[in-house]
């Protein structure tokens, strides 16, 4: 496919580009009125328009099936307005807060779980950024902040060293984590200036890419990557499980051998939260848990994400990854511990042969 210059912003410019049949232009119309739709030229490239069920394009081109909002769905999947003292900022956890610049995205993901509050519009007002820095500085407890949104990397790279600058000067933030999808949806935006701009001063910057498919580290994305690393940026990744995309064992495995390759550590295997009109992307936790038992053992520990849940109702993740302990006798510490084989054995052992 040929190279683009500017991003894909409606269905009907999906439809110019050949990624969904004009006869549907009309329901897809009634998606991206919904939910914004953005696919930019290095994601288009990505795409292989001619398989329907190409897992590139099932995460980013619209689908009739958005329409559907099962019961157990909501607006707002993880609680994250019922934990926002002031405007842009998330405070769950006591030591970290998220701080969202702005809802704007470069690609919006079909699946987004801040699918309701995403999309292109104003940035975090300066008066907002300034009184969700008092926030942060009026917290001893806060060690890191952690910017999302939306993708923090769209804005300028005068904005961004304005506020990690401001960030580093606050003496208790230790960390700035930088929660991104650029390095793979436009990886010309990872510049070297761009990453000197993100790297705090005395303190330590870390980038999570979130990707959720071996193709998304095509040879740009991975010097994007490299570019953060070089600079002294250790980076760090997240993938939602999403049916039809990466929920078999050995695409999750080439997408976790991708990130290793890149210096990127694989942390976070998301479920896929409660949002509007994501069902069809939803597996089950048991598959989940599946899958994350034949990561464990046949590739490396280097290789091995957390399997978590954002618990409904802003109580925060838990790993529900397998369990490989159950605990055995009365009274005494005794186990049954399972190996990769699916073989369990008594811990301690019951003789010394
Ligand atoms: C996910 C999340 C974090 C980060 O959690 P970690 O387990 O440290 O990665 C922090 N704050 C909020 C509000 C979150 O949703
Ligand atoms: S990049 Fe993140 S915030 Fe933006 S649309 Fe995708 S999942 Fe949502």
């Amino acid at each position: 496919m040929q190279s683009r210059q500017k991003s894909l912003r409606s269905a009907a410019d999906l439809a110019d580009a050949g990624l969904i049949p004009r006869a549907s232009l009309p329901e897809l119309e009634r998606v991206a009125a919904r939910y914004a739709v953005a696919i930019t030229p290095a994601v288009a490239d990505l795409i292989d328009s001619v398989d329907p069920s190409d897992p590139i394009g099932r995460q980013f081109i619209p689908d009739t099936r958005e329409l559907d909002t099962s019961p157990e769905e909501r607006v707002d999947p993880i609680g994250d307005a019922a934990r926002s003292p002031v405007e842009g900022i998330v405070h769950r956890y006591p030591d970290r807060v998220l701080l969202k610049l702005t809802p704007v995205c470069a690609t919006y993901c079909r699946f987004c779980f801040r699918r309701e509050t995403v999309g292109p519009q104003p940035m975090l007002s300066r008066q907002a950024v300034a009184e969700a820095l008092d926030y942060i500085a009026q917290r001893p407890q806060v060690w890191e902040v952690i910017l999302s949104g939306g993708d923090p990397l769209v804005l300028s790279d005068r904005r961004l060293r304005e506020v990690v600058t401001r960030l580093a000067a606050i003496a208790h933030v230790k960390i700035v984590r930088i929660h991104t999808r650029m390095p793979v949806v436009d990886p010309q935006r990872i510049t070297p200036r761009l990453a000197s701009a993100v790297k705090a001063q005395a303190k330590a910057t870390y980038v999570v890419l979130h990707a959720n498919h071996p193709r998304e580290l095509s040879p740009a994305a991975r010097a994007a990557c490299a570019r953060f690393v070089d600079a002294g940026i250790p980076m760090l990744s997240q993938t939602v499980l999403l049916r039809g995309v990466n929920d078999d064992a050995q695409t999750l495995a080439e997408l976790m051998r991708a990130f290793v390759e890149c210096r990127i550590k694989p942390y976070y295997l998301h479920h896929c939260d409660l949002a509007p009109g994501t069902s069809h992307f939803r597996t089950t936790i048991r598959e989940g848990q599946e899958l994350v038992r034949t990561l464990r053992g046949r590739y490396s520990g280097l290789c091995q994400p957390t399997y978590v849940l954002d618990i409904p109702g802003g109580h925060g993740k838990s790993p529900i990854g397998p369990g490989y302990l159950a605990p055995e006798g009365r009274g005494h510490e005794r186990y049954l511990v399972e190996d990769f084989n699916g073989v369990c054995h008594a811990y301690p052992p019951a003789d010394r042969s």
